[in-house]
């Protein structure tokens, strides 16, 4: 099956042609791509070619377009939530891998679980994702099923996303049992030589295994699903292609694409030797790479996690990304631990963006964008198929819009300092302006309304 998946020499093949595409190629693909119609993994691989200034630019302008065209000005704001840092794997890059010694291993007790939730619930968070090491007792399923439900009970955390280790088709019945979100899996590379040498030992270390996993998932009706690469492993361009390869296999043979697409860069982490992370991608490299992505997959998500300094996420939000963490930790225990200065010795890597969420949130706003606390897709079970369906008739633009006005509403009331506030009252001025349907606005003034006068969760 893993061939189906990941041709290594078809993929060369296409990166090997690509480089002949003439500029009048290029401008044609880049036109595609700017009318939302996505693009082949050969035609990205074209694109993937591009280095002359003025291409980048139309390329640039031509994913911001199809940003604005199909999410508006919508960012989806969700916190990680790192649950245990104990690992039997020992992948090369991560500082959480087995034999890093250096590490102080903890897991959350379920207390210590509610005391993270309550701080993150404090500070806005109505999505969390939520990470473990590979282990087969702290992170066992029941440990994770266990860790959701005491989540999901504690207050008001409305949807949780789930990035565990591979696993068995029974396994990813509990978790569908549990009401995750997504779950996302990282291939980390797809160039099985590369990922045999960063991943030397424990269950990680088989390919096949890894990559099969989210058809594995799917079978146990987890139907939101999200991929992604770690960025400095092998080349950037086999690994976009490679992506997008599995991308469009999920489309056709689970007949759903990816829900999201995470770009994770490698970032230095304790104990981590950088001189092992061969394929470092640079920063205007990166920007290409997400430009690329939203025009190949205009309907997926793209998922910009904790990994990029605060100038970089300002970049990159214009480029195509619809979802971003805010305020994140990646130590176990961390959102507590903040001020105590020992508290990075148990980080899965060193977080450059140390602004607490209303900061970002402020940053986002003035960017002239919507920072979205919304999970109506999920909570009424848009998913899917269902979810991506309507994504392509454009209608849920009248249902994303209202919704993301309403939860940043609820956020400027309950969250929000006075400086962000102003702001955010601003935007959502600006914001009420793009809902197309005129009875939509006039139904969205009303809720707003009602949540200054006190009421939530009206969406
Ligand atoms: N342990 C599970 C796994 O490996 O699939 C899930 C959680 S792991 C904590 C989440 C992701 O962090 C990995 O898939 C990897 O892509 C990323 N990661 C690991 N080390 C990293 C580093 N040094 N810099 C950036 N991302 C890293
Ligand atoms: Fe463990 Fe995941 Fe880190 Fe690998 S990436 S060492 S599996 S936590």
């Amino acid at each position: 099956m893993t061939e189906q998946i990941i041709n290594e020499l078809e993929i060369y093949d296409i990166l090997e042609r690509a480089k002949k595409a003439t500029h009048e190629e290029i401008e044609r693909i880049i036109e595609k791509g700017r009318a939302a119609l996505g693009l082949t993994p050969k035609e990205a691989a074209v694109l993937l070619q591009i280095n002359d200034p003025e291409l980048t630019e139309k390329l640039f302008s031509a994913a911001r377009e199809v940003k604005n065209r199909i999410y508006g000005k919508r960012v989806v704001i969700f916190a990680p939530l790192y649950i245990s840092n104990k690992c039997i794997n020992n992948c090369v890059y991560c500082g959480f891998r087995a034999s890093n010694k250096k590490l102080f291993r903890k897991t959350l007790t379920r207390q210590e679980i509610i005391e993270q939730v309550k701080i993150l619930e404090s500070l806005g968070h109505k999505r969390l994702l939520i990470e473990f090491g590979e282990d087969p007792h702290d992170a066992h399923i029941d440990r994770v099923v266990e860790a959701i439900e005491t989540i999901y009970n504690a207050g008001d955390i409305r949807r949780i996303n789930v990035n565990i280790a591979a696993t068995g088709v029974e396994e990813y019945r509990k978790l569908k049992a549990a009401r995750i979100g997504t779950y996302q899996l990282f291939q980390e590379t797809y160039h099985r030589e590369t990922y045999e040498k960063m991943h030397p030992s424990g269950p990680k270390s088989d390919y096949d295994y890894h990559l099969t996993a989210h058809n594995r998932a799917f079978e146990a009706g987890l139907d939101d699903l999200g991929i992604g690469v770690l960025f400095g492993l092998y080349d950037y361009k086999f690994e976009v292609v490679a992506l997008l390869k599995h991308a469009e296999y999920m489309d056709k043979v689970l007949g759903v694409g990816p829900h999201t697409i995470s770009v994770p860069r490698w970032r230095p982490a304790l104990g981590v030797d950088k001189s092992k992370i061969p394929a470092l991608v640079s920063d205007d490299e990166f920007k290409r790479i997400v430009a690329i992505i939203r025009l190949a997959v205009p309907y997926t998500g793209i998922i910009l996690s904790t990994r990029e300094t605060a100038e970089d996420r300002d970049k990159l939000i214009a480029l195509g990304v619809s979802q971003m963490s805010a305020g994140s930790c990646t130590d176990v225990g961390g959102y507590s631990n903040r001020l105590e200065e020992n508290h990075i010795y148990s980080s899965q890597f060193d977080n450059p963006d140390h602004r607490p969420p209303d900061e970002v949130i402020r940053r986002i706003c003035e960017l002239g964008y919507l920072p979205s606390f919304c999970t109506a897709c999920y909570r009424n079970e848009r998913t899917g198929e269902r979810f991506m369906k309507l994504a392509k008739t454009g209608k849920i633009h009248n249902l994303c819009q209202p919704n993301a006005i309403l939860t940043f509403q609820e956020y400027l009331e309950d969250y929000a300092s006075p400086e962000t506030k102003a702001v955010g009252e601003k935007t959502i001025k600006e914001q009420l302006e793009l809902i197309p349907d005129p009875k939509m606005k006039e139904w969205t003034i009303k809720r707003l309304k009602r949540i200054k006068q006190g009421e939530r969760d009206l969406n």
